[in-house]
């Protein structure tokens, strides 16, 4: 990285942060959560029941066959109790591990859903920061959490001090949305761009959208379709279940008399709610709508460099066990990754005299 610093390749000041699924050395028969546990335990028990029938039915066979027959039966049963003892074991495990999931090849491997409909793998979230111009991963991370909710601000902060850049814009898709993390790249240099999630049960019902509702920072209000203000209510503020905090804005009054109000709520009024740091968000927005291909940018910085990765490591999984070994090897992995991207910029001679100087 001090390299490229060196050689101004970092001078647009855009990264793209996104994160892929790698695979771990862990079968997913070997990887536990409490569900798994449980449609195994049912799998046996079912089994159980469907073996103890057949044995009453064997018992009624005539003596000879059904000795032969009793026997195996019994010996499957057993094998299926002691098949029971092992899971239930297995599910106390899972119960007192703090992030109730055990997995027994690789102990820091997680299950994980990708992107796939029902598809999920039991391996690492590898998040990468690349860079909008020359496509340098400039900075990487490995978790074991499958979710990037929380992954805005520390990847961004990572490309911003790799690169040097004073402010840094960082392009991420809307797994990234999440407030606080928005929040807490204010007044870093980092300003983060991540769309925002349009699903709504207003819309679905056929109702006015947040979108439909038009807000006045200087004033505090929004400005409904129907032209009224609706205003925050005195102390009227809660707390969701993910810790945000709200303000309600409402026009009690207006929505009283109102002749939209059938598209607008089935309420006594319609209340749109605020989070008491929602500026950080509006401000975001303001940047996307400066920026309308960056989510074009975003997806072709990104997705280049992970394909590269996992077409180098192939259909197979990490090397290594544990997240402190598969960090390791993923750092080797974009440090490979960014030599080669290198000479294809510079060309080998070129690239050597430029390290030599
Ligand atoms: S119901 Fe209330 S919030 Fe909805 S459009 Fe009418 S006045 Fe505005």
């Amino acid at each position: 990285m001090v390299l490229c610093r060196r050689l101004d390749l970092f001078s647009k000041a855009v990264v793209a942060i996104d994160g892929s699924k790698f695979k771990a050395v862990n079968n997913r028969d070997k990887n536990f959560t409490a569900a798994k546990v449980e449609a195994r335990l049912a799998q046996v028990e079912t089994s159980i029941g469907c073996y103890l029938a057949a044995l009453d039915r064997a018992d009624r066979a005539p003596s000879d066959i059904a000795e032969a027959r009793t026997t195996r039966l019994r010996e499957k049963i057993a094998d299926l109790r002691e098949q029971m003892q092992v899971l239930e074991a297995r599910g106390r495990q899972v119960e007192a591990a703090p992030d109730r999931q055990v997995s027994l090849t690789d102990p820091d491997a997680r299950s994980m859903a990708t992107s796939g409909k029902g598809t999920g793998m039991v391996g690492y979230n590898v998040q990468a920061a690349v860079d909008a111009e020359h496509h340098l991963i400039v900075a990487h991370a490995v978790t074991n959490v499958g979710s990037d909710r929380v992954q805005l601000a520390p990847m961004g902060l990572l490309a911003q001090a790799a690169t040097g850049s004073a402010t840094l814009t960082v392009l991420a898709d809307r797994g990234y949305l999440n407030g606080e993390q928005v929040l807490a790249c204010e007044g870093t240099g980092v300003l983060p761009c991540v769309p925002k999630i349009l699903t709504s049960g207003h819309a679905k019902r056929g109702l006015f959208t947040g979108q439909d509702f038009v807000y006045d920072a200087e004033q505090d209000h929004y400005t409904c379709p129907a032209g009224q203000h609706l205003t925050k209510g005195l102390a009227r503020s809660d707390r969701q279940a993910d810790g945000e905090e709200m303000d309600h804005h409402r026009n009690l009054m207006a929505c009283r008399d109102c002749a939209l109000k059938p598209r607008c709520t089935p309420a006594q009024t319609r209340r749109v709610k605020r989070w008491v740091h929602e500026d950080v968000l509006d401000a975001m927005q303001a940047r996307l709508d400066r920026m309308p291909d960056a989510m074009k940018i975003r997806r072709q910085t990104v997705e280049n460099p992970f394909g590269t990765l996992k077409a180098w490591m192939g259909a197979t999984h990490f090397l290594t066990r544990t997240l402190a070994k598969v960090r390791t090897e993923m750092s080797l992995q974009v440090r490979a990754y960014n030599m080669k991207r290198m000479i294809q910029i510079f060309g080998v001679a070129p690239l050597m005299a430029a390290i030599r100087a």
